[in-house]
């Protein structure tokens, strides 16, 4: 598997309604399944940028980043 922002090669945790990736460039986040669903349907492509510079600010709030079909649409 590969990290869904940055293409790097990480290992999900899959849990039945997201899975979450620890990718060592973007950091560790969770995608919904909804979201990946709408990655794959479309073929969007995370802004790299956009989406490191939201996690980090999750991060440093404390919470793992969800980036759900809502974010992921901004963040592409
Ligand atoms: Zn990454």
């Amino acid at each position: 598997m590969r990290c869904y922002i940055c293409d790097t090669p990480a290992q999900p945790i899959v849990h039945p309604d997201f899975s979450e990736y620890a990718c060592p460039h973007c950091g560790t986040y969770k995608i919904s399944a909804t979201a990946m669903a709408l990655f794959e349907m479309h073929n969007w492509k995370f802004n790299v940028v956009s989406a490191r510079h939201w996690i980090t600010r999750q991060l440093q709030a404390g919470e793992t980043p969800l980036i759900d079909s809502q974010r992921a649409v901004f963040l592409t």
